[in-house]
């Protein structure tokens, strides 16, 4: 499978060429048709697999689809990652994709004083990485709505529960519209990830790498 079989438009097939990326690795051959036929995805896939393109790019599709971009107000696209350092990388990466579209997207976790956190959320964005605890502080804040958000990723599940975020996450999930399309990684699947997917995920399509 190629990149040209997946109905990519130009910008996004120049962005992806200008990263170096020939061919899709194997989760991306699995995820990413799955994903923007808009089905719920559980996947196990450890982070070096190319997991993050696989669902930042259906990601940049589900935005471009939307009707209304400027109505409203709030993230449409929502990433939550256990660590400070994995949000940082899915941040990055996402940038570069978004980026010549003009999608802005915002890093919700620690790094940045929550006052200039605030500030960026409220100037308004289409896509938020965030780590659990700190998107929960903004929310609280009011310094973004969940209304809009119909395009949610839980990455490194497992590690989310081993590091005691299960509350949150299950917080964040129950704020964001049932009608939202839902993808959960994990690099392990353990009971509770399993009871969590059967929760918040609809008719998933399970990946395995
Ligand atoms: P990830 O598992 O998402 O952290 O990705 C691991 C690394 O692989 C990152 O440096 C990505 O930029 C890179 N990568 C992702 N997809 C591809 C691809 N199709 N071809 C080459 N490199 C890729």
């Amino acid at each position: 499978r190629q990149f040209e079989d997946l109905g990519f438009d130009s910008v996004l097939m120049g962005a992806i060429s200008k990263q170096g990326y020939e061919k899709p690795t194997p989760i991306q051959c699995q995820a990413l048709p799955t994903a923007l036929s808009g089905r719920d995805i559980i996947g196990i896939a450890k982070t070096g697999s190319g997991k993050t393109a696989a669902f930042v790019f259906p990601m940049i599709v589900h935005i471009l689809d939307q009707e209304e971009l400027d109505k409203g107000e709030g993230p449409i696209g929502v990433v939550c990652a256990p660590t400070r350092e994995l949000a940082q990388q899915i941040y990055l990466e996402t940038k570069k994709f978004a980026k010549p579209y003009g999608i802005r997207v915002s890093g919700v976790f620690g790094g940045m004083s929550k006052f200039e956190q605030f500030k960026e959320l409220k100037a308004g964005c289409e896509v938020v990485i965030a780590t659990p605890g700190r998107l929960i502080d903004m929310i609280k804040m009011k310094a973004l709505k969940m209304c809009k958000t119909t395009y949610l990723v839980l990455d490194e599940a497992d590690s989310m529960f081993d590091l005691g975020f299960e509350p949150q996450v299950r917080s964040i999930v129950g704020q964001i519209r049932p009608d939202r399309q839902t993808l959960l990684f994990s690099a392990t699947m353990k009971k509770k990830v399993e009871k969590l997917a059967r929760e918040i995920l609809s008719d998933p399509v399970r990946i395995t790498v």
